[in-house]
């Protein structure tokens, strides 16, 4: 297997392994155990070390991790890399189990922009964390099933003759609950899921006080196409980008005078505003105590983030051949043509002039082709962690990502050649 194989194969285990983001968080956090990153705590005092290794995380589903730099207390700076941990996805409501017309089904909520359809007859499961009466206080459980549990079964053709034409309109309410089991005299009770779940938790039910817990699609993730050139896989956006900005960082290697921060952020997918979101005070905090040891902390830090850059890091759209009229035809990224560069006036994208001129540049240090993105003009334009970030730190700002298809549906489509050339340009952004 190829370098760039083996890469890809851990990118898609990783994505596997984290069906929520308390997954991926915790994914993240084993391998920067491993790579020797202390982990620090927002409750407790910090003493901290020059060109040493941290990280933290907020509700479990937000984290940041960084490599102090050799100057920090000296308004170095930081070379910030940020993305989201959140994908779209279907939430199973508090109270979710219900029988009707002879089955158990399970309520749920839509989290972020889901393309909807593409949730229907897939081998679902669920996953997320659960919370338990503990001794003193509650504790708090990862918890996934691996095994097909669910289905939101699509209408049969026969009754529903003109989905072809019209296309299949899902009311949310009413049309998306999955169906968990039947019900009957000895058959499942309205109680079924807590006993499965303190089965598998080794718990008694009445020890569940909350659970959070999402659908997701048990097919693993895999390359494809004629010549293995593509990535198919839920959550792409944006555990692809987590997963770069990561290996980025563990991989950088000689002392900077700068400190290497990345950031990721739960909330991304419905508007970031949250205790762990990228709207929120996290970054912010965090960077404040890093330089809270030099000799006039407020002007340094101030100081600090003023020489300070930050790289959002979030899919993109490549162009689609049975749609090219969506794209502007002088603005169309193409899978495996590398990174894209994402602007818009209108500041849905933190891009500017200097911040693309640099990533720009950087790529060409680094030997990475570079493509760049602007929506056409008669359509609404996506959004980022860019813009908030940039607004809430003041800090110069490019917008990135790699090209990629079917953005949030359940299994989305990507080039397996853009995810190293990404991780070499940020790569090249941690080098000293
Ligand atoms: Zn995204």
């Amino acid at each position: 297997m190829s370098k760039e194989q083996k890469n890809i194969q851990d990118l898609l285990s990783f994505i596997d392994r984290s069906p929520t983001p308390f997954h991926a968080v915790n994914e993240m956090k084993s391998h920067l155990t491993e790579q020797g990153y202390s982990e620090l705590k927002e409750s407790s005092a910090w003493e901290l070390s020059n060109n040493s290794k941290y990280y933290l995380t907020r509700n479990d589903s937000s984290l940041i991790a960084f490599i102090t730099g050799t100057k920090t207390q000296d308004a170095s700076g930081f070379k910030i890399i940020g993305a989201h941990t959140d994908s779209p996805n279907l939430k199973l409501k508090p109270n979710p189990t219900y029988e009707k017309n002879g089955y158990l089904q399970l309520g749920v909520e839509v989290y972020g922009g889901v393309l909807l359809t593409t949730w229907t007859d897939r081998d679902l499961s669920l996953a997320g964390r659960v919370i338990l009466k503990g001794k003193k206080q509650p504790i708090s459980k990862l918890i996934r099933f691996d095994d097909p549990l669910l289905r939101i079964p699509q209408l049969a053709i026969h009754l529903n003759r003109d989905v072809n034409e019209k296309g299949l309109a899902l009311n949310k309410q009413n049309h998306l609950p999955p169906i968990f089991s039947l019900t009957g005299k000895k058959s499942p009770t309205k109680d079924l899921l807590e006993k499965m779940i303190a089965q598998k938790l080794k718990c008694k039910p009445a020890d569940i006080v909350n659970m959070e817990l999402s659908l997701y699609d048990t097919q693993p993730g895999s390359t494809g196409g004629a010549e293995g050139e593509f990535i198919y896989s839920g959550r792409l956006d944006n555990l692809a980008s987590c997963h770069a900005a990561l290996q980025a960082l563990t991989e950088s290697k000689g002392k900077d005078p700068m400190t290497r921060v990345v950031a990721f952020y739960d909330h991304e997918e419905v508007g970031s505003d949250s205790a762990q979101g990228a709207g929120s005070s996290f970054l912010k905090e965090v960077l404040e105590r890093l330089t809270l040891e030099s000799e006039n902390p407020r002007e340094t830090f101030f100081r600090s983030l003023a020489n300070s850059f930050f790289v959002s890091a979030d899919m993109a759209h490549a162009v689609h051949p049975n749609y090219p009229e969506k794209h502007d035809a002088n603005h169309m990224p193409i899978l495996n043509g590398g990174p894209v560069i994402k602007c818009n006036s209108n500041q849905r994208y933190a891009t500017e002039g200097i911040s693309s001129a640099w990533f720009e540049s950087l790529c060409k240090k680094a030997g990475v082709p570079v493509q760049k993105f602007v929506v056409r003009t008669d359509l609404g334009c996506g959004s980022t962690i860019g813009p908030i970030t940039a607004a809430n730190l003041g800090i110069r700002t490019v917008d990135v990502g790699n090209p990629m298809l079917s953005m949030h549906s359940i299994r989305e489509m990507a080039g397996t050649k853009d995810h190293a050339p990404l991780i070499k340009a940020f790569k090249e952004y941690f080098t000293a």
